[in-house]
């Protein structure tokens, strides 16, 4: 056996379960094969005997199903009775009924782990946690006590893989590859760190000695994961600024203090620093790669200003491009209020009349302008700048990857400023953004009355109506927000079709009230919103598509209609919409009557908490980083194999730092990364189909 041998030529697999093999469990190698993690282990050890069980105890017990039984008073639920020879058990599941009696058909090996309760004298579990097996533990061979479980889904299992199959199979792979296991890191690394050898790792995660040499294994195999993705970023970074040479071009102070004094507020110390980091970037031979990161309302707009202001000093073009006309118009609005005289700006969207387009087209090719604002209108080919030095993004992540380079392409080599108010830990942007650099804004305007945020039941809603009637009369607007469009049969969730014909008819017949959605054209959403911006509408019925960004100082009340759908950092980021003026704003979330205490208790941690970040690290830590990511879209729970970037953020930290220190010594830059494309395009442990998939994820 070697490595990278097929897995359909190991003795007694073949191309029929090879395939089920590559397609299930993404093995299509004997390296693969090495890298697939068991998903939990038994310790023998502790493992007890079901008659030594007693209740309030957590534990851990195998047996056979002996029958399963529905019983139906008040609440269905399924026992399923196990029995270990010792004694018998139930595992006790409510809901998912069916499902649960298929699953646990009698005969099958199985393990249940949780707190062991005493119902009328019998044993039982409720939900357990559960697993299959196809041998007693007693029975497993070439393990010591920790004995490894592996994924095996329907599929799998039907193909003959059980996780004793995988065991053995990993077991003989294991004794005839170690040898050849190659250490990609370099030795320093290794002793500084401490860590096992690669080859040690794997047979650590798969048989491991003891739990902690298991937990040696797991920190090896999630650093490598972590150090190479940074090694391979920091590569690319260190390329990209070798290959530029640019003239430097340092901030003019002078020009730079009228600007700021003119300003008729005074910046937070936060934008200070943002604004000097940017600065010192812009000043630099290669360009800038820098991600603006500041809760809503922190005021990102006026420091992308400075940054364009510093760049058209020189005599050099911005372009500034936002997702929405309404952002767009909205930044050009804030930029001409306080641009100083002689700098030239102008804005480009879809509906500016064809006429002007051309005007402005013009302007910006001949170097009249300094400051190009405008939506996709800017990617345009009819669109060239003279010589185009900052791009400024506002809310990147609604733009596509090419948008982004279609418009970088109309520069040489411009520095790049990327903003966004949706507040990514500090984990997860060192991971994807590792060749990012990141500043932050944290700290609000002074002056700012906090959102006071209230939970409230939907058995309050006159109460709630009151209240919204109370403020539109004082002239203020609110922002009614509903997870749906449309009214689903199944959910039973109010949907925002519904409560606009509710408010309209019934409730604020005498208002003006509108209704905002996904699903209405771009021009519809746009007259929509700048109705609302006016003032003529007063209560503003929507689902999420409201404008990230969006600033209307007058709408004080956001009421959000079941909180429990949504993640806590969107929760926050619809908050962000209203307390942006000078009257006390509300925010509201208005739940069904039958929400769980677990439910309460996430929305109270917005009740308490107005920090974006300290949320979104709670996020995190509720979700996980694969649902941050969207990645559950792809199907995926995590990027990473072995490491947890919540988890394992110091070692995430000592990566980055490790890779930068590596790279600094190496001369061709260029080189390194082809060796690293063509040697370890498809191992596992470097960058290969893992770190595309990264990659393809993050741009
Ligand atoms: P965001 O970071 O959400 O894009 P904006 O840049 O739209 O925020 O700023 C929100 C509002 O706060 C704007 O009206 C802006 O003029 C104002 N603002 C920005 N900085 C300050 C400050 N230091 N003091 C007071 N108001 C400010
Ligand atoms: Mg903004």
């Amino acid at each position: 056996m070697v490595l990278n041998q097929d897995i359909e030529h190991v003795k007694g697999i073949g191309p029929k379960r090879g395939a089920v093999l590559r397609e299930e469990a993404g093995i299509s190698t004997i390296e693969d094969l090495m890298y697939y993690a068991p998903r939990r282990y038994l310790d023998r050890s502790t493992l007890l005997s079901i008659s030594e069980c007693r209740a309030g105890q957590e534990v851990t017990v195998t047996g056979k199903v002996i029958e399963t039984i529905i019983e139906r008073r008040g609440r269905s639920l399924l026992r399923v009775i196990i029995s270990d020879g010792t004694d018998s058990l139930a595992g006790v599941f409510f809901g998912g009924i069916q499902y649960y009696q298929k699953l646990f058909s009698p005969g099958e090996n199985v393990l249940f782990s949780g707190k062991i309760d005493n119902f009328r004298g019998l044993k039982q579990i409720v939900h357990p946690d559960y697993d299959f097996f196809d041998e007693s533990p007693s029975e497993s061979v070439h393990t010591g006590r920790i004995i490894p479980m592996y994924p095996s889904g329907e599929k799998l299992k039907k193909a003959g893989f059980s996780s004793r199959v995988f065991r053995k199979l990993i077991h003989s792979a294991l004794e005839e590859v170690f040898v050849n296991v190659e250490d990609p890191l370099p030795k320093e690394l290794i002793s500084q760190h401490g860590f096992l050898s690669l080859a040690e790792s794997l047979r650590e995660i798969h048989f491991p000695q003891s739990f902690e040499a298991l937990s040696h294994a797991r920190i090896r195999l999630a650093y490598n994961e972590l150090f190479f993705l940074q090694y391979y970023l920091a590569l690319s970074r260190g390329l990209l600024r070798s290959k530029i040479t640019r003239d430097k071009t340092p901030l003019d102070k002078t020009y730079y203090n009228q600007f700021i004094s003119a300003l008729p507020f005074e910046l937070t110390s936060d934008q200070q620093n943002a604004i000097k980091e940017i600065s010192d970037d812009l000043a630099n031979p290669f360009p800038m790669n820098r991600l603006l990161q500041g809760d809503v309302g922190s005021g990102k707009t006026v420091v992308a200003l400075a940054g364009c202001l510093h760049t058209s000093a020189w005599k050099l073009q911005s372009a500034v491009m936002a997702p929405t006309e309404i952002l767009a118009v909205q930044h050009h609005k804030t930029f001409t209020q306080f641009i100083p005289t002689g700098v030239r700006i102008a804005l480009l969207t879809g509906s500016t009349p064809a006429k002007e387009k051309k005007r402005i087209a013009e302007d910006t090719a001949a170097g009249n302008i300094d400051i190009l604002i405008g939506t996709h209108a800017l990617i345009e080919d009819r669109v060239q700048f003279k010589n185009l030095r900052l791009i400024v993004i506002d809310e990147q992540h609604r733009f596509g990857v090419n948008q982004r380079a279609l418009l970088h392409q109309k520069g040489n080599s411009p520095d790049l400023l990327v903003m966004t108010a949706t507040p990514i830990p500090r984990s997860l942007t060192l991971t994807l953004y590792g060749d990012l650099d990141i500043s932050l804004i944290r700290e609000k305007p002074k002056g700012r009355l906090p959102v006071k945020t209230l939970i409230l039941s939907e058995d309050r809603e006159k109460g709630l109506y009151t209240s919204m009637e109370k403020y539109i009369s004082e002239g203020r607007q609110c922002y009614y927000i509903l997870p749906l469009i449309n009214e689903s049969d199944k959910s039973g969730l109010a949907s925002a079709v519904q409560m606009y014909e509710k408010f309209s008819i019934t409730v604020f017949p005498h208002r003006k009230v509108a209704l905002l959605h996904g699903k209405m054209n771009s021009g519809e959403k746009d007259d929509v919103m700048n109705r609302f911006k006016t003032g003529e509408i007063d209560i503003l019925v929507s689902t999420t598509v409201i404008e990230v960004g969006i600033d209307v100082a007058n709408a004080t009340v956001m009421i959000i209609h079941h909180p429990e759908r949504f993640g806590l950092s969107q929760l926050h980021q619809l908050r962000g919409r209203v307390g942006r003026g000078m009257h006390q704003s509300f925010c509201i979330l208005f739940h069904p009557k039958n929400i769980s205490s677990e439910t309460k208790d996430r929305l109270s941690v917005l009740e308490n908490n107005d920090d974006g970040f300290a949320i979104a690290e709670k996020d995190l830590s509720i979700r996980g980083a694969g649902d941050f990511l969207g990645t559950r879209q792809h199907g995926e729970s995590s990027i990473f194999e072995f490491a947890d970037i919540v988890r394992d953020f110091s070692l995430l930290e000592s990566a980055k730092k490790d890779a930068e220190c590596i790279i600094e010594k190496i001369s061709d830059l260029e080189h390194e990364i082809n060796e690293i494309k063509i040697r370890h395009a498809d191992t596992r442990y470097v960058t290969g189909t893992r770190l595309t998939k990264v990659l393809s994820l993050i741009s």
